[in-house]
């Protein structure tokens, strides 16, 4: 069979690869149909993520059909589509004992520390197994993923209806977190430097936008909220400012969600944190939030038809990934299709 490597930073290639064996822990055989291209794996292709190791088959937003199972596979059966949970945690840690694997300390991610989905066949555990939903393509599926993301983000944030909350960013990160962030109610702000993606934003349901190029982001929330500022920020621009203007944004008692993996060093105060007494939350990957997606595209909560702008045919990745690199504004999400 064959995978896409990531031999070293910015070189990738097609390799072949021995189809996997069953296992008593990995004990269902997925053949691929589609996998996401998600931004980080556009950092491990491109070499800036801190967590990655080389060589490495990437992907993590992985969509297949069971093909096989075997001892103790009671979750999937045969003929069943699934998307494979990322996280492969140990369970002992302290993290973990907590209920939060996602941060597990001998976390492996798929696609980042041990080899993702861009291959044709994977055998993972079969509770790592999530059907998806029958209205959606292949492509579409992979969107889930995605979506777990964002779950986990207003989830750490504890969003509700009373909440005013700042997306910063509207990106596939930031519009992901908008579409779930309205089922809690909140009255919603969106900042972004590209106006297409606030008119997207608008129509997604956001109430107001800011675009940081003309107005002071953090001036305008307390603006548009009586001078309060907003009651939580979830940072999904993960830029050099973004986080000092999250702090900056948030009134007292409010949550501050961070959500970059940038190792650059930002300068924040800690006035802005201890005198609003605001919690400074990390949101990493998604804790066991694939059901909580599946269940909400099922009650038609979530939609995620349309939400793929492109496909590429898996052997062609280079293309695809030089197609991300071209920054063509018509890029949503990509996907690509195995045979
Ligand atoms: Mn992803």
């Amino acid at each position: 069979m064959k995978g896409i490597q990531i031999v070293e930073p910015n070189k990738l290639q097609i390799i072949d690869m021995e189809k996997p064996v069953l296992t008593k822990e990995n004990n269902v055989l997925v053949k691929m149909k589609a996998a996401g291209i998600c931004g980080s794996d556009v950092g491990i292709y491109h070499g800036t993520n801190a967590a990655a190791t080389y060589p490495r088959v990437i992907g993590h937003e992985m969509v297949g059909i069971v093909e096989e199972v075997g001892e103790g596979a009671t979750k999937v059966k045969v003929g069943d589509r699934v998307i494979v949970d990322q996280v492969v945690a140990c369970g002992t840690c302290y993290a973990c004992r907590k209920g939060r694997p996602n941060v597990c300390g001998n976390l492996q991610v798929r696609g980042v520390h041990i080899d993702g989905g861009y291959r044709e066949y994977m055998a993972v555990p079969d509770q790592d197994c999530y059907l998806v939903p029958e209205g959606l393509t292949d492509a579409e599926a992979v969107m889930i993923e995605p979506t777990t993301i964002a779950i986990q983000s207003c989830s750490r944030a504890e969003l509700d209806q009373e909440d005013t909350l700042l997306i910063e960013g509207a990106g596939a990160l930031g519009s992901s977190i908008l579409r779930i962030a309205r089922l809690s109610g909140a009255t919603i702000i969106v900042s972004d430097v590209d106006e297409e993606k606030l008119q997207d934003a608008l129509k997604a349901g956001a109430s107001y936008v800011i675009n940081p190029m003309k107005d002071d982001v953090a001036e305008k929330c307390h603006e548009l909220t009586d001078g309060y500022g907003v009651t939580v920020s979830i940072d999904a621009a993960c830029v050099k400012d973004s986080l000092l203007t999250a702090l900056k944004a948030t009134g007292n008692a409010g949550r501050v969600i961070t959500m970059g993996f940038s190792t650059a060093p930002t300068e924040v105060n800690q006035f802005l944190i201890t005198s609003k007494e605001l919690d400074v939350r990390g949101s990493r990957l998604q804790n066991r939030k694939f059901q909580d997606a599946i269940d909400l595209v099922n009650e038609n909560k979530v939609n995620l038809a349309g939400s793929i702008s492109h496909t590429f045919h898996y052997l062609d990745a280079q293309k695809a990934f030089d197609f991300v690199d071209s920054k063509d504004p018509s890029i949503r999400k990509i996907a690509l299709l195995f045979d």
